[in-house]
C-alpha cells in the first residue's frame, strides 16, 4: 500500500498518451481512463469497486501533453506525478524528439533559446509555451 493509496485521491497520470488514474483502494487494482479537466474518479467497470474520490491533476496536463506529443512511440507518452517539465523535455531532448518546429524556432531564437519556462510546474514561457498559446492555453476544470 503506498502513502497515495492511504491518501485517498487519484492522481492523474499518462500513460501510452491518454490520462488515466489509478483506484485509491487498498487492493483494488482498477484504473480508469480521464478526461481532462475530470475532478472526480468513480471506480466502476469490471473490476471496479465502486469507491469515487477526487482527482489530483498536475499543475499543466496541457503542456505535459505537448512535450510527450513530439514522442513519435505512442507506449513512450508517459508521466508520473512527481517528473517535472523539464525532465520530460531532456528525455525528449536525449532521445531526439524535439519536433522540427521545435528546433527551427529554437534556431531562430538565437545562441541561448528557452524551450520552457517554469513557474510551480507549469508552462510560463519560452518557445513550446509560445506553442500552447498559440494553440490555445486550456485551464484545468474549464
Ligand atoms: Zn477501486
Amino acid at each position: 500500500m503506498s502513502d497515495l493509496a492511504l491518501a485517498g485521491v487519484a492522481y492523474a497520470e499518462a500513460n501510452w498518451g491518454r490520462w488515466v488514474a489509478r483506484c485509491p483502494r487498498p487492493l483494488c487494482t482498477n484504473a480508469l481512463a480521464l478526461d481532462p479537466g475530470q475532478n472526480l474518479f468513480v471506480c466502476t467497470g469490471l473490476g471496479g469497486c465502486g469507491i469515487d474520490a477526487p482527482v489530483i491533476w498536475p499543475a499543466d496536463p496541457q503542456a505535459i501533453e505537448a512535450i510527450l506529443e513530439m514522442r513519435p512511440v505512442g507506449r513512450t507518452r508517459n508521466w508520473l506525478p512527481g517528473e517535472t517539465l523539464e525532465d520530460l523535455l531532456a528525455e525528449n531532448a536525449a532521445h531526439g524528439c524535439l519536433t522540427p518546429e521545435i528546433l527551427a524556432l529554437a534556431g531562430l531564437a538565437g545562441e541561448r533559446p528557452v524551450l520552457l519556462a517554469t513557474l510551480d510546474g507549469r508552462a510560463v514561457g519560452g518557445i513550446l509555451h509560445q506553442q500552447l498559446v498559440a494553440a490555445g492555453r486550456r485551464e484545468i476544470g474549464a
